[in-house]
This record gives C-alpha cells, structure tokens and sequence, in this order.
C-alpha cells in the first residue's frame, strides 16, 4: 500500500495539566488508520476521544511520539507545515459547523481550495459538485446563518471534502441534530467512504452510526481498546 495512505500513531502520550491533578489521556499509544478504514470511536464523555482523533488528524500535538504518514513524522513539521498537509490529506466534520458565518455555503466550501492554490473557477466547480452531492444545489448562495442545522452540517462535510482528502474524521457531527438530519448525514458519510474509499473515522455517541462501521474502539488506560459491536448499547 502507498504510503501515504496510511496514519500511524506511534507512542503518542499527551497529559492536560488542568487546575488540579494532571490529566494523562493518551499514554503511549500507537495506532494505524488505513485508507478504506471505518471506525468509531466511542466511550464515555472525558475519556479522551476528542484528544485522540485531533493528535490523529495533526490538529493537535501530542507531548510524545510520532504520527507518520508519507514516511516521515508529521509532528517534525512547523505549524504552517503540519496545516499544509491538514489541507491536503485530511478533513474534518465537527459537531459545531465552524462555518465562516459572513460567507455563502458556496465560499465556505471553496475556502480550503483556495488556500491550496487552486484556481477560482475549478474551486467553484468542485465546491459546487460538493454542495449538490449533499443536497444544498439550492442554497449555494446561502449565508451560514441563513441555513438550517442539517443544513449547516452537510455544507461542513462538503468543506471537509473539498480536497478529496484520503482521511476523513468527524468529531460527534450528529451530535447537535435531530434524528433525521442524524439518519441524512449518516448516510452521506457512508456513501462518500464507500464513493471514494477514502479512511471514515467517526468519534459518536450514536450506536447506530457506530456498528456500521467496520470497527469500533474506545479508550482504556490512554490506548486503543476494540469494542465487541454486540456490546454497543443505544
Ligand atoms: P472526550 O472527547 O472523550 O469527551 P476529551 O479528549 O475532550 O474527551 O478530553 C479528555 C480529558 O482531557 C478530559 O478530562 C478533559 O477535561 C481533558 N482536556 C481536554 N482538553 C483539555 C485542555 N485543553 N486543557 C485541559 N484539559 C483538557
Ligand atoms: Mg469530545
């Protein structure tokens, strides 16, 4: 397999020195997502599955260990480096749209073209094909503020698709949405991993979403732990 379609956390630990005891969320944890990969990440609130997929996704750096992709540690590169190859190779769907609010659907999803260097008018045609793929052709021209929760969402997944990047994470994206805008987005992220093969690892509370996935893990002492499907509770 090519190698850059391929995450690997190796002995990643991170620790959050809060007000009180020090936090240790990840402790030595190595890891690998590949390409074609579904996963869910699942377990109780606190227990460090934002943590995990932001230090996977390069959002965030870890106190120790590596993350490598294309054969290199991404977590040797500056900030401006490490963003560059987020640009590139990842997207991200949050539970909050984080949607530029005083621009249209239309230049939320052209945004991550554009900082890559694409020309505007191929931008424009993939963001297009992007917010048609998910069901907003009629709201190109929308402001974030003018669209609809469901609505916001789905433009964020179109954002997060924009480069076609290989991996694809979503921290709880349904968290914030009733349960059939939930069953819309489900779908379209399904649909998109099995349309482009590219990696789905989805953080959820919803079990539904979580036992389509090929696998499910959780958190136990800072590491990866699978979780038997059956044992998945609504
Ligand atoms: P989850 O996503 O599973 O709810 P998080 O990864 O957000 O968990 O957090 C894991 C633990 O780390 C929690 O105890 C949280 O309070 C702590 N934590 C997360 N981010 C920070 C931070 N920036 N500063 C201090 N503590 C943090
Ligand atoms: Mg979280």
């Amino acid at each position: 397999m090519d190698r850059s379609e391929v995450l690997e956390l190796s002995e990643v630990s991170k620790t959050f020195m809060g007000g009180g005891e020090p936090v240790s969320v990840l402790k030595e944890l190595t890891w690998t997502v590949r390409r074609g990969d579904t996963i869910a990440i699942v377990g109780p609130s606190g227990i460090g599955k934002s943590t995990l997929l932001h230090v996977l996704g390069a959002l965030d750096r870890p106190d120790r260990g590596r993350l490598l992709f294309g054969g290199r540690n991404l977590f040797d590169l500056d900030d401006a480096g490490l963003a560059r190859i987020r640009n590139r190779h990842m997207g991200f769907v949050f539970q909050f749209h984080h949607l530029l609010p005083e621009f249209t659907a239309l230049e939320n999803v052209m945004m991550p073209a554009r900082i890559a260097g694409m020309g505007i008018r191929e931008a424009r045609e993939r963001a297009k094909a992007l917010l048609d793929r998910v069901g907003l052709s009629h709201r190109l021209g929308h402001r974030v503020p003018q669209l609809s929760g469901g609505e916001q969402q789905r433009a964020a997944l179109a954002r997060a698709l924009v480069m076609e990047p290989p991996f694809l994470f979503a921290d709880e994206p349904t968290g914030n949405l009733d349960i059939e805008n939930s069953h819309n987005v489900h779908d379209l992220l399904l649909e998109i991993h099995a349309e482009r093969g590219c990696a789905l690892v989805v953080v959820t509370h919803n079990m539904d979403l979580a036992r389509m996935m090929q696998r499910q893990v959780t958190l136990m002492h800072g590491r990866i732990a699978e979780v038997c499907p059956s044992s998945l509770h609504i």
